[in-house]
């Protein structure tokens, strides 16, 4: 590949984006946000507010501010999306080609929030660039080689032949970790890896022998930890209560957007916040995520059958001292020792030299993961 790669990353309102030479370095990044309200184009250092009615509006003026800095879709040799679900049959990244296109709409019953929008990005490119190769990568894909015991919820075997079973997500952010561990820590990957990928949505990952193993989201983003807006795992039966008491859509958008750190604090979801506001709500809420995260990473660990270092990743896990510290001080007994200096200092290396289980901060890089599938299946 001799020309930049697109990298695009469609959510429900917003769609970022990252540019990246051929030889991957990062060359510009930005994010269309607020799509279908006021919406906020930034792009590099520029920012403008511009109307974007919905994914395809956004696109077209995501385009319109690459080509008004020299990037123009002919000049690009391929886009990449990230497509939050794959199923199970979308387990690599791929070429888009008119059966994988139809592929992906068959996993919007698994993702109805999610696949919709990625979709529309890969139809907008396709209209207005037909001639440019895109790839989607799944972040369902790393865990795909997580056993049938590890996948299947205790429902009728029927049920997890339809679909109805663990997948697990943040995918693209292990497989990252995996590739970029080595060079950080200048060894080779360790053997079980308790991969921790803390941001407004959170998960654990076992990885043995540089395979997802475990992973504590399941069937959508919601299992698991508490997140920012999410409730993480909570008893089947009070979902169904809190559906019929109040109804399903009111229940979704509660355990979605108003649950988590968002819900126990009553002051916000976002970590930073709440660390800055102090009082005993706010610590609350942080003291939950942190003892949440540590009982579902002793899970993990019996799922490798030990731990040989933990590594966080994710805009909590990259720089939150306070939330490293608290998940490991649950993790004592496994062996695992942060120093307080290193914590502070963000790492990369955080364990002192008598630690039994090494611990360290990557930083999450999805869209390179992405862009390095691209360069491999467009070339
Ligand atoms: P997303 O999951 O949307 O990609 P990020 O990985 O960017 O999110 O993580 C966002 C979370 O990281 C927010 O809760 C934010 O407050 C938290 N965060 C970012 N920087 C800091 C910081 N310096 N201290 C504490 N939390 C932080």
């Amino acid at each position: 590949m001799d020309k930049p790669i697109l990298v695009l990353n469609a959510g429900s309102s917003s769609i970022k984006l990252t540019l990246f030479a051929p030889d991957l370095r990062r060359m510009l990044t930005g994010v269309a946000d607020g799509i279908g309200g006021a919406s906020l184009l930034r792009l590099g250092d520029t920012r403008a507010e511009v109307a974007m009615p919905d994914h395809a509006h956004a696109l077209d003026r995501i385009l319109d501010a690459l080509a008004a800095q020299g990037v123009t879709l002919d000049a690009l040799g391929a886009v990449g999306h990230r497509v939050v679900h794959g199923g199970a049959v979308l387990t690599a990244p791929a070429r888009i080609t008119p059966e994988i296109r139809a592929a992906i709409a068959e996993c919007i019953p698994l993702a109805p929030l999610h696949n919709p929008h990625n979709l529309a990005a890969i139809d907008a490119v396709g209209d207005r660039a037909p001639g440019v190769p895109q790839v989607a990568a799944f972040d369902t894909g790393f865990h795909a080689s997580n056993p049938d015991l590890a996948t299947h919820y205790a429902l009728p075997r029927a049920m997890a032949e339809a679909g109805l079973r663990r997948y697990g997500f943040h995918g693209l952010s292990y497989a990252a970790l995996v590739r970029t561990l080595p060079a950080a820590t200048g060894a080779s990957l360790p053997r079980r890896v308790l991969a921790c990928h803390l941001g407004n949505g959170a998960s654990l990952c076992a990885i043995e022998d540089g395979r997802s193993v475990a992973t504590t989201m399941g069937y959508s983003p919601l299992e698991g930890l508490s997140m920012g807006t999410r409730c993480g795992s909570i008893d089947a039966n009070l979902a169904l209560r809190l559906a019929s008491e109040h109804g399903i859509e009111a229940t979704r958008r509660l355990l979605n957007h108003g649950a988590g750190l968002a819900g126990l604090s009553g002051v916000s979801g976002d970590m930073r916040r709440l660390e800055a506001d102090g009082g005993p709500a706010s610590r609350f809420a942080i003291d939950h995520f942190c003892y949440w995260a540590a009982r579902h990473a002793g899970s993990m660990v019996v799922a490798m059958g030990g731990c040989d270092a933990v590594v966080f990743t994710g805009g909590i896990g990259e720089n939150s001292a306070t939330v490293r510290a608290g998940i490991a001080r649950w993790l004592e007994w496994l062996g695992v020792a942060l120093d307080p200096a290193r914590n502070a200092a963000h790492g990369p290396r955080l364990h002192p030299g008598s630690a039994r289980v090494a611990a360290w901060v990557i930083p999450a890089d999805e869209e390179r993961e992405i862009a390095r599938a691209v360069a491999t299946l467009a070339a």
